[in-house]
């Protein structure tokens, strides 16, 4: 036997998250259950990867005969279903070709790679830099936290990696500041800043951005890892600003919840990706690309966009009444489709372990005084009836 030291002495997982006092041991649709059975309304939806819910029907059946046939296999080999994966995110999307990794981190790591290699192949520029926003939020690598313009994400990491730029988001300075930097070699950002705060982008700023990028030769990489796959009622949020992104990166909700993640380039980028230049053992794995290809086709089945979209204008509109209703609580609601923060005057955890305690709604945090609403799409409207109601009364005490 080991000797493994008991629980009372040190807890055995580090503790580099806070986490909420209840032990989830079950989900379907947007309810899960603790372990002494009790039900919540769960509109965190495993931050933005519950698009479906959890565990959704249509995925689950075809996990459950993945299950029986092949579960892993090398990218030494063709993959049936990450082939498929591939071809349906290029029709869906303005890219040409993806390469599959295992989280949001993994595709923005490989997607700073790429630019860099592009930089160096077709550019012929070494050291060039990478432009990051203010408030953004990239992943916990140590590349992606660099790219994270955000002290907290950083502190006591460095030395950082070189190679970034931060400018203000939203700010036509950026612009100006982007356009007269001749070691820029490509642009990342969130079309909605989550963990920042749920900030979206300026749709006039965004055109302006990506225009300059064009001129310039500067490419524009779309961090669609919260936003993309539905969340803001388009499959991708960059389709709702009228750009074309050279990279996007997409990763939480693309395997309902098993873990993938991807980046999608136009060819003119994806080329200088030769063999051997990056990898991923994982990546692109069968179980999690036949969880993509599976979650995709409900998508399409199930109108899943056309639901998220008439969800999100209900929300919405509710949550603005409530607004109304306690303009000393609530400062503002923002964000696009269900991806919503509502700000407010007190501190917003209380506010989530209220309506955890007293209604058995989970929701999360996005900084001190932003609460973050994420219910999965496929949501209705009894349930975001229950979650209005609920709000209403802990605003109201
Ligand atoms: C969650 C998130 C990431 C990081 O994804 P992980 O899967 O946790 O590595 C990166 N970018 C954005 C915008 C995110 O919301």
């Amino acid at each position: 036997m080991l000797n493994i030291k008991s629980a009372e002495e040190v807890f055995p997982v580090m503790s580099a998250y806070g986490r909420f006092p209840i032990t989830v041991v079950k989900g379907k649709g947007s309810y899960v259950w603790d372990d002494e059975g009790k039900k919540y309304l769960d509109y965190t939806a495993g931050i933005a990867v519950l698009a479906l819910g959890h565990v959704p029907d249509a995925v689950e059946t075809v996990l459950k005969k993945q299950l029986d046939t092949l579960w892993h296999c090398s990218n030494l080999f063709h993959i049936a279903s990450q082939e498929k994966l591939a071809a349906m995110l290029t029709d869906l999307s303005c890219c040409d070709q993806v390469f599959f990794c295992n989280s949001g981190a993994e595709a923005n790591e490989g997607a700073i790679k790429l630019a860099r290699r592009y930089a160096h192949l077709i550019k012929h520029k070494e050291n060039g830099h990478i432009v990051t926003f203010d408030h953004s939020f990239h992943g916990r690598t140590m590349a992606t936290l660099t790219a994270t313009a955000q002290e907290k994400i950083q502190n006591g990491f460095g030395p950082l990696v070189p190679g970034f730029r931060y400018l203000p988001y939203n700010s036509e300075e950026a612009i100006q500041a982007i356009a007269e930097d001749p070691d820029c070699i490509a642009v990342m950002l969130e079309m909605v800043q989550g963990e920042g705060g749920v900030l979206p982008a300026d749709e006039t700023w965004v055109k302006a951005l990506s225009k300059v990028c064009g001129e310039k030769g500067i490419l524009l990489i779309v961090d669609e890892v919260q936003t993309g796959i539905g969340r803001t009622g388009t499959l991708f949020a960059y389709e709702q600003y009228g750009i074309e992104p050279d990279v996007v990166t997409v990763a939480k909700a693309l395997g309902s919840g098993i873990p993938i993640g991807a980046v999608l380039a136009k060819k003119e980028v994806s080329q200088v990706f030769t063999p051997g230049t990056h990898g991923s053992t994982f990546g692109g794995n069968p179980f999690a690309t036949a969880a993509g290809v599976a979650t995709l086709e409900a998508f399409e089945k199930q109108n899943v966009l056309e639901q998220c979209s008439k969800n999100a204008a209900s929300l919405t509109n509710k949550l603005n009444e409530l607004k109304e209703k306690h303009p000393d609580a609530i400062q503002s609601v923002r964000g696009k489709g269900l991806l919503i923060g509502v700000a407010t005057f007190a501190p917003a955890i209380d506010i989530v372990n209220q309506m955890r305690e007293k209604h058995q709604v989970l929701i999360l945090t996005a900084g001190k005084n932003v609460l973050r609403i994420l219910p999965p799409l496929i949501t209705n409207e009894n349930e975001i009836n229950y979650f209005i109601n609920a709000l209403d009364q802990v605003l109201g005490d």
